[in-house]
C-alpha cells in the first residue's frame, strides 16, 4: 500500500462521483475525509487512512468542525472536492420552490461553505487545490433544468472569480463540468415524467457508456498534475452525449 501524506476533503463521498473518488484516491494512499450524510456507506468502503463524517454541506458549523478534526490528525487540506449535489429537474412554471432552495442550498451554498472553510489556509501555505463540481448544465441550458442551472452556472461562475483570487496564491481552483453519467443523481427529481424522458434521450443516443469511474480518474489526473499546471475547466461527457 502506498502512503501519501496529503489530506483530501471529498463532499457528497457516499454516491456516485463522490464514492469512486474516493477509492481512487486511496489506492495511491492519500488520507481522506469524506463527508456526506449516509456515513454508513462510507465506512462500508473500509478505506485506509480514512476518516468519515456525517455532515450536511449547508452546515458550515458541522462541515468546518469535520474538516479541522481530520486537519488535527492528518494536516492541512491539500485538496478539497465540493461535489455534493442535488439535481430535482422541475418546469420553473410549476415545480415547488422548495426544490429550487434545496439545490441553491446545496449546490451553491454548500460549494462556498466547503470554499470558506479551506481558502484561508491554502493562502497562507501558498499551496493548495479547490475542485468544485459544476456540470454541463452549468454552461448550457438545457429543459426542465431552470433552477438546477442557476445553481450549476452560480458554481461555473463562483469558481471563476475564486479562481482569480486565489492564483496569486498558488493555489489552483477548477471546476468540473460532467455531462449525463448514471449515478444515483437523477432520482430525487420527483416528476417520473422527467426522469423518463431524460433516461430516453440517454438511451436514444446511446450516452450510456461513461461512468462515475471515468469522472474520478479525470479529477485524479488533473490533482495530480504539477502545482504550476491548472486545468481551469474540464468539460467531461460521453462521446455519444450530443448536447
Ligand atoms: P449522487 O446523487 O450519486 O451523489 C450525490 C452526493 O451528494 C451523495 O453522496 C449525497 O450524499 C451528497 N449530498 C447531497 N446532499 C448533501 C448535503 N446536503 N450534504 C452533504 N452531502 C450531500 O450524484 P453524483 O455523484 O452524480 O453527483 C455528484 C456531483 O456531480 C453533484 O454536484 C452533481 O450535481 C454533479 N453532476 C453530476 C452529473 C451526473 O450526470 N451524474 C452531471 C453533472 C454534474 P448523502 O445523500 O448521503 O448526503
Amino acid at each position: 500500500m502506498k502512503t501519501n501524506n496529503k489530506l483530501i476533503v471529498i463532499t457528497g463521498a457516499s454516491s456516485g462521483f463522490g464514492i469512486e473518488m474516493a477509492k481512487e484516491f486511496a489506492k495511491d494512499g492519500y488520507s481522506l475525509l469524506l463527508l456526506a450524510r449516509r456515513i454508513e456507506k462510507m465506512e462500508a468502503l473500509k478505506l485506509p487512512n480514512t476518516m468519515c463524517r456525517k455532515v450536511d454541506v449547508t452546515h458550515k458549523d458541522e462541515f468546518e468542525a469535520a474538516v479541522r478534526e481530520a486537519e488535527a490528525k492528518f494536516g492541512k487540506t491539500d485538496l478539497i472536492v465540493n461535489n455534493a449535489g442535488v439535481m430535482l429537474l422541475g418546469d420553473i412554471a410549476t415545480q415547488d420552490a422548495k426544490e429550487w432552495k434545496t439545490m441553491l442550498d446545496v449546490n451553491v451554498m454548500g460549494v462556498m461553505n466547503g470554499m470558506q472553510i479551506v481558502m484561508n489556509d491554502m493562502k497562507l501555505r501558498k499551496t493548495g487545490t479547490i475542485i468544485n463540481i459544476s456540470s454541463i448544465a452549468g454552461v448550457i441550458p438545457f429543459d426542465n433544468h431552470a433552477a438546477y442551472c442557476a445553481s450549476k452556472f452560480g458554481v461555473t461562475g463562483l469558481t471563476k472569480v475564486v479562481r482569480g483570487q486565489m492564483s496569486p496564491f498558488n493555489v489552483r481552483v477548477l471546476s468540473i463540468m460532467p455531462g449525463a453519467v448514471k449515478t444515483e443523481l437523477l432520482g430525487h427529481t420527483t416528476d417520473q415524467s422527467i426522469i423518463d424522458g431524460y433516461n430516453d434521450w440517454k438511451e436514444s443516443v446511446g450516452a450510456v457508456n461513461i461512468t462515475a469511474t471515468d469522472v474520478a480518474q479525470t479529477i485524479k489526473y488533473a490533482y495530480e498534475l504539477p502545482q504550476a499546471v491548472s486545468l481551469r475547466e474540464i468539460m467531461i461527457t460521453d462521446t455519444k452525449q450530443d448536447a
